[in-house]
């Protein structure tokens, strides 16, 4: 393996103690220690350190990971009653995590989460699947010096041949605790040259995840990519528009449900080539191969614009757009942009056809997003018919409040 050259973690555990709030947060299950609420670090850490947190009392509240640079000053590992965190606890809990995924496995579908962060106990890791391709994200460079407890027990779990690790541009800038590490690089296997291909409910896809968004497919939307197949079955929709379409993932579901022509539109061209490659695919699909697929390059709001102008319409239109708000100061103008776009979704959807809208962003909680579609319908005089309010896939386990962050509305026009 590749991690060979890395120096092992450090043995020493750094002692620390929080403010009267953040122990009730941490006790509570919170995965987040910030810098402001830190009362008395022993000593300054290094990135990956183990922290041990003690309670007012001086027991043992909680371990976790140390970042010296990040807000988020430890993110939680274990609490309540004291372990050790060694080669062994990683591999179990990495094992318990994977398995919960084993009800995926009889759907045809070999593209998933396996570690979905804070969500499943390992805060600021990121592990996807892509077939043979296992794709490690960071979110945190803590995690460095441990990958040699992970990547070993993930082979082992998975029978994965190839470990791509990928890091987040804040975790690329931090490149003194890299250890010469980079984002994009192979930590285990062949050379990746262009995408790989896995099963999703039995379409095939190709994702890129070197140079693709997230780790090359948003895996979060697989089961509302379904439920637009069912809709499409089920409401015999022939003209189908995705908005926000990026690789072609609902317009593949789409087109297998039956729909006889399926327009992509996404603002990236290198996206929608792979969309049409998407399509190619699953030729050997009778109504992938029969549908009209059109791609079109466009910026969403204009392009809906134009079609609403000229009086364009569909059976169903799918709004999927990226996350809007990262930051607290970004969301008025995300709830804008979804009343925006719901406004201008109803126009282009036939009478008596489907919306579906969907938001990422982890800012925006589910209640404000329905609340603010709700409204944009209601100004536009245009009354929608809920069908269903859902949110991720069972591999993007919720385990704590910011956990919940994918929010999407069905509904008929
Ligand atoms: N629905 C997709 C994921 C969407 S991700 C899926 O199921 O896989 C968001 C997409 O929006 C990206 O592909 C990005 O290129 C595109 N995008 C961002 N801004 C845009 C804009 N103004 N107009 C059109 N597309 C845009």
């Amino acid at each position: 393996m590749q991690l060979d050259f890395m120096p092992l973690p450090s043995e020493k555990r750094l002692a620390i103690r929080v403010t009267k709030q953040a122990e009730q947060a941490i006790r509570q299950g919170h995965p987040w220690v910030f810098a402001s609420a830190i009362q008395s670090p022993a000593k300054e850490g290094k990135s990956g350190d183990l922290a041990v947190i003690f309670d007012r009392k001086r027991r043992f509240l909680a371990i976790g990971l140390y970042n010296p640079t990040s807000p988020i000053r430890v993110r939680i590992l274990h609490s309540g009653s004291p372990i050790t965190i060694d080669d062994s606890w990683f591999a179990d809990h990495l094992r318990k995590t994977i398995s919960k995924r084993d009800p995926l496995l009889s759907t045809n579908t070999n593209g998933y989460r396996l570690v979905s962060g804070e969500n499943d106990g390992l805060p600021g890791l990121v592990i996807d699947r892509y077939a043979d391709t296992c794709v490690l994200k960071l979110y945190t460079p803590a995690w460095v010096p441990h990958l040699r407890s992970i990547v070993p027990p993930l082979l082992e779990e998975t029978q994965a041949k190839r470990v791509v690790l990928r890091m987040s541009r804040a975790v690329q800038k931090e490149v003194d605790t890299l250890h010469g590490l980079s984002d994009g690089m192979i930590l285990h296997g062949d050379a990746l040259d262009g995408p790989v291909i896995f099963l999703e409910n039995g379409l095939r896809f190709e994702a890129d995840p070197i140079v693709g968004q997230k780790t090359g497919f948003f895996l979060d939307q697989r089961d509302n990519r379904a439920r637009v197949e069912q809709l499409v079955v089920q409401e015999q929709a022939h003209d189908v528009l995705n908005v926000f379409a990026y690789t072609g993932g609902f317009s593949l579901y789409a087109a297998r449900g039956g729909a006889s022509r399926v327009t992509s539109l996404d603002i990236s061209k290198p996206a929608l080539a792979a969309a049409e490659r998407n399509f190619a695919l699953n030729h050997d699909q009778p109504n992938i191969a029969h549908v009209h697929h059109e791609i079109l390059a466009a910026d969403a709001f204009k392009a809906l614009s134009e079609m609403a102008r000229s009086g364009k319409q569909f059976d169903m239109v799918i709004i999927d757009p990226p996350a809007f708000a990262k930051k607290q100061n970004e969301i008025e103008g995300a709830l804008s942009a979804y009343a925006r776009l719901t406004k201008l979704g109803l126009r282009v959807t036939k009478k008596g056809g489907t919306i579906v809208l969907a938001s990422c962003s982890s800012r925006v909680d589910a209640d404000t997003f329905f609340n603010t579609i709700r409204e944009a319908a209601r100004q536009s005089r245009r009354p929608m018919k809920e069908l269903s309010r859902t949110g991720h896939a069972l591999d993007h386990s919720i385990g704590f409040p910011e956990g919940a962050y994918l929010k999407c509305l069905f509904a008929k026009v």
